[in-house]
């Protein structure tokens, strides 16, 4: 097995550390750079400034088609893409990256499902930042049972006319526009009847409200729905009544992430936590000598290059063209341990002064991380449903 990449991705490499060292301040690669300015106005803007150069560089959805605004780039230029976005800590990820939800999630569905007027107007709009994209799929009595949506979308001749509610919606704040799921057919079989919808948050009818999380942040929302006229049009994605199969493909590219940037990203968390392990003292002597400590970021240290070995596979799995399905669940789950492992780990060195204190003394950015990542485990399903996957299409066991 050769793990080394092409000579065509290692140039490409050069190529983009080049225009992150340049696009990339330093002041924004310390960990508390945009902590501290979490939902502020300036916090938005230079992200938008950065995807809009991002784009105009080249650097946006390098394995997309040249036709729809990407590079049509192959899989291992894309992964060392990845690598270096977050070797370099650029503004990415679900929490920064103001285009994360359109390029990772919405862009490769329409790329499989889209017609192909979708695909020549939206994704284009999508890599430039033009349009920054919600996921609209749980419901306040219906997450883990997505099936279960009763938000509703009633045909009137040329329009679907949407009524509910969604809500965790990530970016909601921000987002111009959500790829949702709705009920066409309140009769039919639970899983049929949902269409897979595209609906602008500007049209009248719309109601977007902040919720704000326990690490203080507030880009999450959820959005009220009052007979919005939503055109049939270039909206549906699939066909009306058949969105399931749409939203089962989407929630499988979400679970399985980009376990190769998520290697890098929590590499440098872990890093973060080691450095304040030895300015932190405990039990009498620095944090990193005690024994529980150094276990502990061995353990983290290990699913890490699980996490990697697991990137590498997926990869290559989808340079053949085939579906991960089930198999991101193991990934989502190993992630979202991972991390948690390692925020905990975090706050267990920082002790209960630092956790307890406002802004957690010199390593605010650990306290912050603590509470923050707790929905990781939620986040695109929880721990029990990916489980329950793994369990049924998996390993076939008894219900
Ligand atoms: C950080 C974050 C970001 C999110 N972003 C988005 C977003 O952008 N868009 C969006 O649509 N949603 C988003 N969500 C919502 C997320 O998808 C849901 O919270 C998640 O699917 C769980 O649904 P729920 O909150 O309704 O919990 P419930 O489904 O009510 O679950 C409550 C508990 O019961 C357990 N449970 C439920 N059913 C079963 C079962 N059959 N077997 C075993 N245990 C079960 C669950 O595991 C959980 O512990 C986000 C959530 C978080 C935390």
């Amino acid at each position: 097995m050769d793990l080394r990449y092409s000579s065509a991705a290692e140039r490409f490499r050069r190529e983009i550390r080049r225009w992150l060292e340049e696009s990339v301040p330093a002041r924004w690669r310390q960990p508390s750079f945009w902590i501290d300015r979490d939902g502020s106005e300036e916090s938005l803007e230079l992200r938008r400034r950065w995807e809009k150069d991002r784009f105009d560089n080249g650097f946006a959805g390098v394995d997309w088609p040249v036709e729809f605004g990407g590079r049509g780039a192959d899989h291992e230029i894309r992964a060392v893409h990845d690598e270096e976005m977050a070797r370099a800590r650029a503004p990415i990820g679900p929490f920064l990256g103001l285009t994360y939800l359109g390029t990772a999630l919405l862009g490769p569905t329409l790329l499989r499902y889209g017609s192909d007027v979708q695909k020549r107007t939206i994704l284009p709009r999508i890599l430039s930042g033009e349009a920054i994209w919600c996921q609209g799929f749980s419901e306040p009595e219906s997450g883990s049972d997505l099936a279960g949506l009763s938000t509703t979308a009633r045909r009137d001749g040329d329009v679907l006319v949407v009524s509910g509610q969604k809500t965790w919606t990530s970016l909601a704040r921000h987002a111009d526009a959500m790829f949702a799921l709705v009920r066409t057919d309140p009769k039919a079989e639970r899983r049929r009847g949902i269409t897979f919808l595209l609906i602008d948050l500007t049209l009248p009818g719309v109601h977007v409200r902040p919720i704000r999380q326990m690490s203080g942040s507030h880009e999450f929302g959820e959005e009220f729905f009052d007979e919005v006229r939503v055109p049939v049009d270039g909206n549906v994605v699939g066909r009306i009544d058949d969105g399931w199969a749409v939203a089962r493909y989407l929630l499988s590219v979400e679970r399985n992430a980009s376990p190769i940037s998520q290697y890098v990203e929590f590499s440098h968390e872990l890093d973060d936590v080691i450095a304040a392990a030895r300015r932190t003292r405990k039990d009498g002597r620095p944090a990193i000598e005690h024994p529980q400590v150094r276990t502990r970021i061995a353990r983290c240290r290990a699913d890490l290059e699980l996490l990697r070995v697991r990137g590498y596979d997926a990869m290559t799995r989808m340079a053949r063209g085939q579906d991960l399905g089930a198999e991101a669940s193991v990934t989502k789950l190993l992630w979202s341990r991972t991390r948690l492992a390692i925020a905990d780990l975090g706050a267990d060195v920082l002790g209960a002064d630092g956790r307890l204190s406002p802004d957690g003394g010199h390593f605010g950015h650990l306290r912050w991380r603590h509470l923050h990542v707790r929905g990781q485990r939620i986040a695109g399903g929880t721990a029990q449903i990916q489980r329950t996957i793994i369990a049924r299409d998996l390993l076939d066991l008894p219900r």
